[in-house]
């Protein structure tokens, strides 16, 4: 729990929230704002930011959870395919700061864009430096 967090509000029953899946570790709520019918958020009841801070066993517990909760929305909802994604970090568009999955139904003309969109100005790279940013983040690893 950390003070002054929604979602740890929510995950605690401190403040409402329409809560459609639980399991011991995550809990998955409608978005207050939603995006598209359906629009659901998916959070470990434990506080972490971002997925890189987040113990790897309850990242996969928030994926399968995830992957259950897209199934059942898709089908509530009628959807023909969903967006899946996390905004990890603040530059990235992160607003509340406890790690949180959307899963945004997604329709056939509905007017929406592939993840593809979210990039501002997308590099032009050629393969040396494609190689240099694979081996950069290969040695991370
Ligand atoms: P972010 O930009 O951090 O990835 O997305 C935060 C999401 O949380 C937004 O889609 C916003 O609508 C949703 N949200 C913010 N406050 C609340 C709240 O109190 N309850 C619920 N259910 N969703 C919220
Ligand atoms: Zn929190």
């Amino acid at each position: 729990m950390s003070d002054d967090c929604i979602f740890c509000a929510i995950a605690d029953g401190d403040i409402p929230g329409r809560i459609v899946h639980e399991t011991d570790t995550t809990l998955a709520f409608l978005d207050a704002n939603p995006l598209a019918p359906g629009h659901t958020l998916v959070i470990p009841k434990a506080h972490h930011e971002r997925l890189n801070d987040t113990p790897p066993e309850l990242a996969a517990d928030v994926m399968t959870a995830l992957r259950e909760v897209t199934i059942a929305v898709e089908a509530a909802v009628d959807a023909d395919a969903s967006n899946v994604a996390f905004n990890n970090g603040e530059a990235a568009g992160q607003e509340v700061p406890h790690l949180h999955g959307h899963v945004i139904p997604r329709f056939e003309n509905d007017g929406g864009h592939p993840i593809h969109a979210i990039a501002g100005d997308t590099p032009d790279f050629d393969d040396d430096e494609l190689d240099a940013i694979a081996a950069d983040v290969e040695a991370e690893l």
